[in-house]
Formats: structure tokens, C-alpha cells, sequence
């Protein structure tokens, strides 16, 4: 899943508004902003093999420490700790701005469960996971539109427009990620190059938190 995790962003933001929406966007893609370097460098194992899903040429062969469910609690856990007693130790909110990151963190694995073949494991080995719906790109489309429209419904309920801006950013950005995700499904040829493949998942990883940074300020 690409753009979908950030549904997950959206609703926690929603939840605790004192929770920062761009570090929301980079807690709910962290274990994917830690795998493709992991590939890179030996740590995890991703092999390309054309028409493997309809998505994408994926055989994700081995990634326990970023998409093992233990691994992701390792990691979400890593985020509480942090928040809680080191990046917000002084806000009065800090328990659930800690809560609400590390579950940002933790909903990687349950929305990557939608859409991957049988390759998330638990731990490392079998028994692995995933519903598969990755083999239709229309339904998969879908499924990811779905839940930003949902959660983007939610955040826009629980939060104020500042301006005629913030009534319109936060609309204009999901239509600019289901872009994105248009164009990676449907017209952009795979790119089945490891090292390519990752400069160009962090560059948008970490423009979508740019860009959900200042869609946050122009709301209250
Ligand atoms: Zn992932």
C-alpha cells in the first residue's frame, strides 16, 4: 500500500489535535521509509518479478524487521518513547501524542494486511499474511481512495479552517496523493530498479509529510 497508510494519519490526527500531521505522515510510513534502505544495503531481501501482482513486480522475500508485526511494535514502541519522554516531554498531552505516533507506526502492518500477497510475517518465518488485493489495480485503487476519503472526512470534522485556504488545502492534497497514486498504478511504467526505486519512495514519503505540515497550519 502507498498513499493509504496516510488515512491512518489523518484519523490519529483527528483523534489528538496537539499530534504534528507531518510527523504523523512519516510515523505511519516508517517502516516502509526504513525498508527500502534495508534492501539496499543487504538487511532485507526484495526480489522483482514481472507480473508478480497486478501493482507491482513485488516478491518480498524477506523483511522481518520493518513488515514483521513484532518488528512494527518494535518501531512503534521506539516512537512512544521517544515522543513521550524526549520530543514532546513537556506538553501536557504528551501520553496520547506518544499513543497516537506509535499507532501511526503500527497501522503500516494492518494496512499493508489489505493489499499484499502472503508475506507479512509475525515474527519472521511462516506463518505469513495478507488478503491479496493486490491483484486487481482497480481494486486496490480503490480500497486506498476509500480510506483517505474516509479519514480525510473525519479529520476535516474534527478540525477548523484558519482561511479560505485550510477549507480547501486538505481536500486539494488528497486529490494530489490519489494523483500520485494514479499515475504509479495506471500510466508510469515499474520501476524495477532498487536504487531508483528508493530515491524516489523517500523523495515522496518525505514531500507528503512536507506538504501535510502545511496543510496542517492553515487548520485548528
Ligand atoms: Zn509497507
Amino acid at each position: 500500500m502507498f498513499v493509504g497508510h496516510y488515512a491512518a494519519a489523518f484519523a490519529l490526527k483527528g483523534k489528538e489535535k496537539k499530534a504534528s500531521l507531518g510527523m504523523l505522515f512519516i510515523a505511519a510510513q516508517f517502516v516502509d521509509i526504513l525498508f527500502f534502505p534495508f534492501v539496499v544495503i543487504g538487511i532485507e531481501r526484495l526480489k522483482f518479478v514481472p507480473g508478480f501482482t497486478a501493482v507491482n513486480n513485488f516478491n518480498l522475500e524477506y523483511y522481518p524487521f520493518t513488515h514483521g508485526l513484532l518488528g512494527s511494535l518494535f518501531w512503534a514502541g521506539l516512537f512512544y518513547v521517544g515522543y513521550r519522554f524526549v520530543l514532546v516531554k513537556n506538553k501536557p498531552q504528551k501520553a496520547s501524542i506518544a499513543l497516537v505516533m506509535a499507532l501511526g507506526v503500527l497501522s503500516h502492518w494492518f494496512t499493508d494486511l489489505i493489499v499484499h500477497t502472503p508475506d507479512l510475517p509475525l515474527v519472521s518465518g511462516a506463518p505469513k499474511f495478507g488478503f491479496g488485493l493486490w491483484k486487481s489495480k482497480a481494486l486496490t485503487f480503490a480500497a486506498e481512495a476509500i480510506l483517505l476519503v474516509l479519514s480525510l472526512w473525519y479529520y476535516l470534522r474534527q478540525t477548523q479552517a484558519k482561511s479560505a485556504l485550510g477549507r480547501y488545502a486538505a481536500i486539494a492534497f488528497i486529490g494530489f496523493l490519489l494523483l500520485i497514486n494514479y499515475l504509479n498504478m495506471f500510466v508510469l511504467p515499474a520501476n524495477d530498479e532498487i536504487n531508483a526505486l528508493t530515491i524516489s519512495a523517500l523523495f515522496f514519503y518525505f514531500l507528503f509529510a512536507l506538504i501535510a505540515h502545511f496543510v496542517e497550519r492553515s487548520r485548528a
